[in-house]
């Protein structure tokens, strides 16, 4: 266990991400400092290259850094060693990818179920929670259509839904909407507005200006830095 400042569920300090040696050796990540607090909703924007996916590797567990410290839900990321960390992944984390990822021959519930069923939960009481977390992206009424049944906008909500199953710490949003016109992008970001106002820890990195403006708070990642931590003052004023 580490210590976190009061009230965060996430704390990096002093990040360094380093891939290959030698004359190969790229810095990603150069020293990142950052606290995300219970509830807040974040995005995190910044050209490409400048380690936006490294960043949502490590903030996802599913790679750990050269050093310094990561400490999610009291858990010290840093020292675990694989199964562990996909213990933590697990349990911590529901992620949302740009590309839906669902699983094309089951149904809407049957995809939101998923990460239940891995986890060995008994049948009806993966139901009743693949509902709630259907009726959480208000698409209970399409809990037995197939993905190819549903609009983009649509697969994405499932998704949205199969990540929250599990109740996680954190949402992770890999560009959620990188995939969808304006009309399924306005339809995923309600959503995300949605999950803020009943209290959901949201980090999502995105390329889009829309997208990160609907956030509370907005991070700008450029080589390898943070160079930007600002609130979205009427977001803010407006929860
Ligand atoms: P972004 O997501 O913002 O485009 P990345 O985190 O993918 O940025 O990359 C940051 C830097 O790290 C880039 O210079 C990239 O080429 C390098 N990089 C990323 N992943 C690897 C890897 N597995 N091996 C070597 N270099 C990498």
């Amino acid at each position: 266990m580490t210590s976190t400042s009061a009230g965060s569920v996430l704390e990096l300090r002093g990040i360094h991400q380093v891939y290959g040696t030698g004359d190969a050796e790229v810095h990603a990540l150069r020293g990142i400092d950052l606290s995300v607090a219970a509830g807040e909703y974040m995005a995190i924007m910044g050209p490409s290259g400048s380690g936006k996916s490294t960043l949502m590797n490590l903030l996802g567990c599913l790679d750990v850094a050269s050093s310094g410290t990561y400490s999610l839900a009291g858990n010290d990321v840093n020292d675990l060693d694989e199964k562990e960390l996909a213990r933590v992944r697990n349990r911590e984390i529901g992620f949302v990818f740009q590309s839906f990822n669902l699983v094309p021959r089951m149904t809407a519930l049957q995809n939101t179920e998923l990460p239940l069923a891995y986890g060995g939960v008994k049948y009806a009481e993966r139901k009743r929670r693949g509902l709630e977390a259907l009726e959480a992206v208000n698409l209970s009424h399409r809990a037995d259509h197939r993905p190819h049944q549903l609009s983009g906008g649509q697969q994405q909500r499932v998704a949205i839904a199969r990540a929250l199953v599990t109740n996680p710490t954190l949402l992770l949003a890999d560009e959620p909407t990188g995939n969808l016109d304006s009309e399924s992008t306005h339809e995923i970001l309600a959503i995300f507005d949605q999950l803020a106002a009943q209290g959901r820890t949201i980090v999502i990195i995105t390329h889009e200006e829309t997208v990160a403006g609907r956030a509370h708070r907005v991070v700008t990642v450029k080589d390898g830095l943070i160079t930007t931590d600002r609130l979205n003052r009427e977001r803010e004023l407006a929860r």
